[in-house]
């Protein structure tokens, strides 16, 4: 569903790639958490996945279909397929709840009929529905994203991918996000995920891939956990004490 072969990026500047040779499989239907400290590449990688950069060699193959012959005016259309979850929700603020979801829709194409059909099957899947007509500013945090959520699979997309969904949520909430997410799964999505929780990760026991200086360094298929530690280990053996016990500090 989601195959990236040797895929290497570096920024015009940088002097170590983001992305070093990376390989990822993930079948359809995982549940997948990316993890890795702030500057492992990351965000790279899902950037390759909605060809917002492009790789400088390698080749990314998303849902059967191969990247590099999606051409730049139909970067849009195939980004429609994707469902995509931003930290900061990227809502529109003037819209209603039901408008946010329903703009999405008519963009991707949808006859009115349809809209109106689908808009509150997906806002009660998120549990939203009595809130239809508020507009962003009037939900909380978490609420903001269940639209945001509820915008990405309302098009039923096959693959959904959330760069740090629960950045800006707090513990409750981010459980009942991720838990959303897991619903989604079950229905058949597959799903990649970055995030720096690791009570998150620990608790949902799936497929866990650690990225470091732009590498996988590891892959753990299933019951994964959350474990920087022995890359943070390795990189102390030759700082002071203090200098390991500060960067330790920014890990965590
Ligand atoms: P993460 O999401 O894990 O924090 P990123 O993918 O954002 O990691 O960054 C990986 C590396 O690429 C870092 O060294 C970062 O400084 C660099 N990088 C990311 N985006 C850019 C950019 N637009 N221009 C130059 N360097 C970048």
């Amino acid at each position: 569903m989601i195959l990236l072969d040797s895929v290497t990026k570096k920024y015009p500047g940088d002097d170590e790639p983001a992305l070093d040779s990376v390989s990822l499989h993930i079948e359809p239907n995982e549940f997948v958490f990316l993890v890795g400290k702030s500057g492992a590449g990351k965000s790279t990688l899902m950037k390759m996945i909605t060809k917002e950069e492009i790789p400088d060699s390698g080749k990314i193959i998303i849902g059967g279909i191969d990247l590099d012959y999606v051409k730049k005016r139909d970067i849009p259309g195939y980004r429609r397929r994707l469902g995509v979850v931003f930290q900061d929700f990227k809502l529109l603020p003037r819209r209603t709840v039901y408008e946010n979801v329903a703009f999405a829709l008519e963009i991707a194409g949808m006859s009115g009929k349809e809209i109106r059909k689908t808009v509150p099957k997906v806002l009660e899947l998120v549990d939203l529905l009595d809130q239809a007509k508020k507009f962003p500013d009037q939900l909380s945090g978490g609420q903001q994203q269940r639209v945001s959520i509820a915008r990405s699979v309302a098009r039923q997309p096959k693959i959904l991918i959330a760069d740090e969904p629960t950045a800006n949520l707090d513990k409750l909430t981010t459980e009942e996000i991720i838990g959303l997410l897991k619903k989604i799964n079950d229905f058949g999505t597959t799903i990649l995920v970055t995030t720096h929780n690791e009570n998150i990760v620990n608790t949902l026991k799936k497929r866990v891939v650690t990225l470091k200086d732009g590498k996988i360094v590891n892959d753990q298929k299933n019951h994964g956990i959350y474990e920087l530690n022995e890359a943070v280990a390795s990189e102390h053996r030759v700082q002071t004490p203090g200098h390991a016990l500060k960067n330790k500090k920014k890990v965590i």
